[in-house]
């Protein structure tokens, strides 16, 4: 079962994704931690990224696309996996959908997670980001037990280059104007399923469930 989680930034792809690999054992993959490790790394690719990442910009499809085409490949995606933030402009559909053709493979569910502006402005802004183990935190909505320290890993909380309000108003922009219209490009291919991304995390867990039952878990076609 191949899924793409399809959204605005903010909409809880991330969260969402941890939740599936959770309950359905088949890997997440995240353009945008793919590309934040190259950035950290410091390799070509990551010191090129950056500057892009930081307007709010979106990176090249044909490196994007290498990196999913790669990742793809590897032997724990062969019964599925999930896309995250992937893809996000029509050729990179396109080329997404040319890769799985040549590997036999097919999208099977796109979920859509919608959430109005003001709501995503005021989630990425107020978001934070354990750069150790990961975890994510909200100033108002998810408090660590400590100001400004993982609850898990006690290390000190940061900002994400790309939330602060300027970036989150670029990046916003982008999705209208570039990503956005790949709802109808799913919806035309039988494969669009669109739920609310507010609301308690738990309803959004069991919409999600209820849409990928339906498709049979991992293990029962291993
Ligand atoms: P995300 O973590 O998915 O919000 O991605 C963070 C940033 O990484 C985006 O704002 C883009 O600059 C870049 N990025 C992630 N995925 C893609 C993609 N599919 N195409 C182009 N740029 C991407």
């Amino acid at each position: 079962m191949n899924v793409v989680l399809f959204g605005p930034p903010g909409s809880g792809k991330g969260t969402q994704a941890h939740f599936i690999v959770e309950r359905y054992g088949m890997p997440q993959i995240s353009t945008g931690d793919m590309l934040r490790s190259a950035v950290k790394a410091k390799t070509a690719l990551g010191v090129m990224a950056k500057t892009v990442m930081d307007a709010g910009g979106l990176v090249s499809d044909d490196i994007v696309l290498g990196l999913v085409r790669e990742r793809i490949s590897q032997e724990d995606c062969a019964s599925g996996f999930i896309l995250d933030g992937f893809p996000r402009t029509i050729p990179q559909a396109n080329s997404l959908i040319a890769l799985l053709v040549e590997m036999d493979k097919k999208i099977d569910f796109v979920i859509s997670l919608d959430v109005d502006n003001s709501e995503l402005i005021s989630r990425l802004s107020g978001r934070r980001t354990c750069p150790s183990c990961g975890k994510g935190f909200h100033i108002i909505y998810d408090k660590p037990e400590h100001d400004g320290v993982c609850d898990s890993c006690g290390a000190l909380l940061v900002q994400r280059d790309d939330d602060s309000e300027g970036t989150v108003i670029s990046r916003l922009a982008v999705y209208d104007q570039q990503t956005s219209a790949l709802k109808s490009y799913f919806m035309d291919l039988g494969v669009l399923h669109s739920i609310s991304g507010t609301g308690p995390i738990a309803d959004i867990q069991h919409q999600i469930a209820s849409i990928l039952d339906a498709g049979g878990r991992i293990s029962d076609h291993s």
